[in-house]
């Protein structure tokens, strides 16, 4: 899977604003993806909650996601397992979850 936006793929995807709108795209459904061709798109990113940095923001993704395992702190950072086997990981957690929570969403 990759950004919409940047086109990295999600394991690589660093925190940030970028990755915030990513998320908030999968969160409502899709629906805006005209912002794949609107030139202003990036002066909208700052409207987004900060779920790749921000504990609670990220924690109510955490409520939204299914077939999650677990959720493990590794030596540097954190995972997150899904009941297929596949796991993500991340230096911090607001970012292992957001990763998870657009893996979750993927086809
Ligand atoms: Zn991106």
């Amino acid at each position: 899977m990759r950004c919409p936006h940047c086109a990295t793929p999600i394991h690589e995807h660093e925190a940030g604003p970028c990755l915030d709108a990513w998320v908030e795209w999968e969160r409502v459904g899709k629906r805006l993806r005209e912002w794949d061709i609107d030139p202003w798109w990036q002066h909208m990113l700052d409207c987004y909650p900060k779920f790749s940095t921000d504990i609670s923001a990220a924690w109510e993704l955490v409520e939204g996601m299914g077939g999650i395992h677990g959720f493990y702190p590794f030596a540097g950072g954190w995972y997150f397992c899904f009941y297929d086997g596949s796991c993500v990981g991340a230096p911090t957690a607001p970012l292992a979850i957001c990763r998870a929570y657009i893996m979750s969403r993927g086809e």
